[in-house]
């Protein structure tokens, strides 16, 4: 299954890794993180990050 490359920071999928190679980190281009500590997971669990995330918001909103 393919494996997707998440930021820990602001959770979007736009991570790149350094291909010039010598530092072995990692790059989000929406936040400019850059770090060798990045999540990997399936498309089916970012999606459910993901949607948890959303259930989060949801409940929050009711609580007001
Ligand atoms: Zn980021």
């Amino acid at each position: 299954m393919k494996r997707i490359l998440v930021c820990p920071v602001c959770k979007s999928t736009d991570v790149e890794y350094d291909t010039a190679g010598v530092t072995g980190k990692y790059h989000c281009k929406n936040c400019g993180y850059v770090g060798s500590a990045v999540l990997e997971m399936t498309e089916g669990e970012y999606k459910e990050m993901i949607e948890g995330k959303d259930i989060e918001k949801k409940a929050e909103r009711e609580n007001w």
